[in-house]
C-alpha cells in the first residue's frame, strides 16, 4: 500500500483540486493564481530566556487572499509549526470567511515554540517581538490576528498593546480579535467556535439525512481535545441533552459509558494539568477515541487524525470537523464510500471568525453587544450558511446541478459536503477577483 502524503500543503491542494473539477465555467490560470499566496512573512528573532539565554525563533505570517477585505487568521505557537502548515491554514481561512460572507480575506500566523516550556514573561517577549517585526504587516484594515492552538485572550492583549504603542492616537482595537472583555474583546467570542461546532450540527441533523439521528439530544458524542474549542463544544453538546462519551487532551483520552460529568473532568483537568487518570473513568489512546462507537465524533485538536489508516474502522455516524484539517483527503474518500457524513471545517468551525467579525464590528463603533445579541447572529450565520451548502448539495444529488469529467465527458458523481462547501466558497473569491478587475 503506498502511503499517504500528510504534507498540509499538498491536501490543501488535493481538496482544491477536486473542489475545482465541479467548477466548469472559470479559466485555468485564474484557478492557479487563487492557489497561491499573496504574502509569505518568514521571520527570525533572538529572545532573551528568563535564564539569561538567548534563543532564536522561528515564525510565520501567510496571507493568502484579501480579495473580500483584510487577512484574517489565529496565531498558533507550537513546536511543529512550519511554513506549508501556516499556509494551507491561511487558505483555509480564505474558503472559511468567503463561505459565511464576511468580509475578511484569508491569513495565518504561527510561531515555532512549546508553550509548555515557557514561562509568561518569556511568552510575553515572544509576543510583543512577533508583533512588532510585523507592525507594517499588521493593521485593522490589512491584517487582523485572533487566537488558535496555544495562544489565548492574554496573547491577544499583548499584540493590541504593541500595535497601540507603535500606532498612537488612533483606534486601534480592531487589530486583533479574541481580546479579553475589557480591551474591547466580545462577549461570546471564547465560546464561539464550540458553540457555531452545536449551531451547525443541530441544522445539519435536522435534514433527516441520518438515520435514527435527526437531533443532538440523546446522541453519544466523542471529543478529541478539550482545550478552547473542544472543552465548550463538550458543555454546549451536553446542555442540548447529548451525552459526551469520551474526551481527551494530549495525555490521552478518558471514557465513561454513562456519560462523563463535565464539571468534575474540568475541575481534574485545573488540579492535575491533564485528563488521564480521571476517577471512574477508563483510558484510551487518542486514536482508539477516533474509533469508539458513538453517533458523533467531533475532532477539535490537530490535523490528520482521520486518514487512510484509521476511516474505515470509524463507527460514528457523523463527523464535525472542529478542528482545522482533521480529516486526510484519502480518508474523505472512504468515508464517502460508507456513508459517513462529514460536516466540514470550513463550516463546523467558522463561528470563531464569524464573532471575531462581530467584534470588529463592535470595535469600530466603540460599542459592546449583549451576549444573546451576539449568539442569535452567531446562530443565524451558522444556519444560513449549513442551508447554502445542503441546498447546492441536493441539487447535485438530484441532478438539477450537473458536472461533466473534462476528460471522459462523463457524469461526475454527487460532491461530498467538504468539496460542495468549497466550490461555493471558490466560486465567491473567483467572482469578486474578476469583479475588481484583479485578473487582467
Ligand atoms: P487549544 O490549544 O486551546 O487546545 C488544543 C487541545 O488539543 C488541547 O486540549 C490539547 O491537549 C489537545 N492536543 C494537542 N495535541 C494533541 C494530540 N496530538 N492529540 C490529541 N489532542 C491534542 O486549541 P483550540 O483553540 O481549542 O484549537 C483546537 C483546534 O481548533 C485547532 O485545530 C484550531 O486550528 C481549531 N480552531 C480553533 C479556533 C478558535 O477559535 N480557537 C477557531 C477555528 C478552528
Amino acid at each position: 500500500m503506498t502511503e499517504e502524503i500528510l504534507d498540509p500543503l499538498v491536501i490543501s491542494e488535493q481538496q482544491f483540486d477536486r473542489a475545482s473539477l465541479y467548477i466548469n465555467h472559470l479559466q485555468s490560470g485564474l484557478i492557479d493564481f487563487l492557489k497561491q499566496p499573496k504574502r509569505v512573512h518568514v521571520i527570525h528573532f533572538p529572545i532573551e530566556m528568563d535564564d539569561c539565554s538567548v534563543r532564536t525563533f522561528r515564525c510565520y505570517r501567510v496571507i493568502h487572499n484579501r480579495v473580500f477585505g483584510p487577512g484574517k487568521g489565529g496565531i498558533r505557537y507550537h513546536p511543529d509549526v512550519t511554513e506549508e502548515e501556516v499556509t494551507s491554514l491561511a487558505k483555509l481561512m480564505t474558503w472559511k470567511c468567503a463561505l459565511v460572507n464576511i468580509p475578511f480575506g484569508g491569513a495565518k500566523g504561527g510561531v515555532c515554540c512549546d508553550t509548555k516550556k515557557l514561562s509568561n514573561s518569556e511568552l510575553r517577549r515572544i509576543t510583543r517581538r512577533f508583533t512588532s517585526d510585523l507592525i507594517d504587516v499588521f493593521g485593522p484594515h490589512t491584517d487582523v490576528p485572533a487566537p488558535d492552538m496555544y495562544t489565548n485572550e492574554q496573547t491577544m492583549a499583548w499584540i493590541y498593546d504593541t500595535y497601540d504603542v507603535l500606532n498612537p492616537g488612533k483606534n486601534n482595537r480592531p487589530v486583533v480579535t479574541g481580546k479579553p472583555l475589557d480591551l474591547g474583546g466580545s462577549h461570546g467570542r471564547v465560546e464561539s467556535t464550540g458553540r457555531g461546532c452545536l449551531y451547525v450540527t443541530e441544522r445539519f441533523l435536522s435534514k433527516e439525512l441520518i438515520p435514527a439521528l435527526s437531533e443532538v439530544a440523546g446522541a453519544r458524542v466523542a471529543i478529541q481535545g478539550f482545550g478552547n474549542v473542544g472543552r465548550v463544544a463538550a458543555q454546549e453538546f451536553c446542555r442540548q441533552g447529548a451525552k459526551i462519551v469520551a474526551l481527551s487532551d494530549s495525555s490521552g483520552c478518558i471514557f465513561s459509558e454513562s456519560g462523563l460529568n463535565l464539571d468534575e473532568v474540568t475541575q481534574f483537568k485545573q488540579s492535575h494539568g491533564c485528563l488521564v487518570g480521571m476517577p471512574n473513568t477508563m483510558t484510551l489512546t487518542n486514536e482508539e477515541l477516533v474509533e469508539l462507537d458513538c453517533d458523533i465524533l467531533i475532532p477539535a485538536a490537530v490535523s490528520n487524525q482521520i486518514h487512510t489508516g484509521n476511516a474505515h474502522k470509524i463507527k460514528a455516524k457523523l463527523i464535525v470537523e472542529a478542528a482545522n484539517n482533521p480529516t486526510t483527503p484519502g480518508a474523505d474518500q472512504i468515508l464517502r464510500d460508507r456513508g459517513i457524513y462529514l460536516i466540514p471545517d470550513i463550516i463546523a468551525n467558522a463561528g470563531g471568525v464569524t464573532v471575531s467579525y462581530y467584534e470588529w464590528v463592535q470595535n469600530y463603533a466603540n460599542e459592546q453587544w449583549d451576549l444573546e445579541t451576539v449568539n442569535d447572529k452567531l446562530k443565524k450565520k451558522m444556519y444560513g450558511s449549513v442551508d447554502v451548502v445542503f441546498k447546492r448539495w441536493q441539487a447535485f444529488a438530484v441532478g438539477e446541478e450537473k458536472c461533466v469529467d473534462k476528460n471522459s465527458g462523463e457524469l461526475m458523481a454527487c460532491p461530498d459536503f467538504r468539496t460542495v462547501a468549497l466550490v461555493t466558497a471558490i466560486e465567491r473569491v473567483a467572482n469578486a477577483t474578476l469583479m475588481r478587475g484583479i485578473w487582467p
